[in-house]
């Protein structure tokens, strides 16, 4: 029987049919901006989202960096939710590579109201205080269960920042499970931000990447600081292919995730060890086990037994994550394993 992966959205593998696609991509030394794939990719990727460029990564980790880096002059302050991406699982990196402070708000499921940010806003020409240069917004928002923002709050954000002549950067690694659960348009997207980190390697199924949109002088910038990363890299295209493909194949699907992932939720709604679920907007399903029933350590450890795989995600916490490598029958597997562990 062969396993089922919850635990993330990067554990997928390329199919035959990407692979097919790497095999066949036309590349070159991409240092020299030789490379007609990457080129390809970050020309498609930055129309697509109403943006002049786009520079081709590693990780998102990469991509969020940089932009940090690019947008922080010294003795900035970048504000984001307290338990962002940018800020809880990327090394403390906003500390070490754009040297800035950060201050922390609590979201609601991570999501930010532009009132909560103007008043985060350090009152300027005060000595005391660093410069606030930077917004970090994620889209969708990991530790919140792949929540969702509303157009109209990412506008009313993106009108406060301009008006304080503020950076806006999106943490879109799973911006496209934004776009399909809420109809919202790519495009709109490059009229809000000022920069934005796109994954390749989460649920769009690419083994490798993600890409930093922006404008031709913002990414220009970022790709000196990537070479400084040593992140300058040679015959990429055989990545951004996958990545092409990804794009062409692997995101009107994305709903059947999304479907899949209210399916498990529906599933452990009347179960007695759960004590509650984050209702799933996407792909991403949290919820908490009431551990006088059953603790996460023995969860874990009887799905395994069953080839099934999750994680603890802090405390009481679980995460279950549906993707490119999860079908309807697996779905099925799990909704039977998660009722027995009740019996
Ligand atoms: C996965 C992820 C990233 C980047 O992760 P890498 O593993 O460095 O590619 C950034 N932001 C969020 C919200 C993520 O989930």
């Amino acid at each position: 029987m062969n396993t089922i992966d919850l635990r993330s959205d990067t554990v997928t593998r390329p199919t035959p049919a990407m692979l097919a696609a790497m095999h066949a991509a036309e590349v070159g030394d991409d240092v020299y901006d030789e490379d007609p794939t990457v080129r390809r990719l970050e020309t498609e990727l930055a129309a697509r989202f109403g943006m002049e460029a786009g520079l081709f990564c590693p990780s998102g980790t990469m991509t969020n960096q940089l932009a940090i880096m690019a947008h922080c002059a010294p003795v900035s302050e970048v504000v984001c939710e307290a338990t962002a991406h940018v800020y809880l699982w990327e090394v403390g990196g906003i500390m070490h590579h754009a040297r800035a402070s950060v201050a922390l708000l609590p979201g609601e499921r991570g999501r930010l109201t532009a009132s909560q940010i103007a008043g985060a806003i350090r009152p300027v020409g005060n000595v005391h205080y660093p410069t606030t240069r930077l917004v970090c917004l994620e889209n969708t928002h990991n530790r919140g269960g792949g929540s969702c923002y509303a157009w109209p709050d990412l506008e009313e954000i993106a009108a406060l920042t301009r008006q304080h002549g503020l950076a806006l950067h999106l943490d879109g690694a799973r911006i496209f499970n934004a776009l399909v659960a809420t109809g919202q348009r790519s495009e709109d997207y490059g009229r809000l931000f000022d920069s934005i980190s796109v994954c390749l390697s989460k649920g769009l199924g690419a083994p490798v990447g993600s890409v930093l949109l922006g404008s031709r002088e913002f990414i220009n910038g970022c790709k000196r600081l990537r070479k400084l990363f040593g992140g300058g890299w040679r015959q990429a295209g055989y990545l951004a292919a996958a990545g092409l493909f990804a794009l062409d194949n692997n995101v009107v699907r994305l709903a059947d995730d999304h479907r899949r992932a209210a399916q498990l939720a529906e599933a452990l709604r009347p179960l007695p060890y759960v004590a509650e679920i984050l209702e799933p907007e996407t792909n991403l399903l949290l919820f908490r086990l009431d551990e006088s029933r059953l603790t996460v350590a023995d969860f874990l450890a009887r799905l395994e037994a069953l080839g099934i795989r999750a994680s603890g995600f802090g405390g009481s916490w679980v995460r279950f994550v549906t993707h490119l490598d999860v079908d309807d029958a697996m779905v099925a597997r799990v909704v039977a394993a998660v009722a027995d562990l009740a019996t």
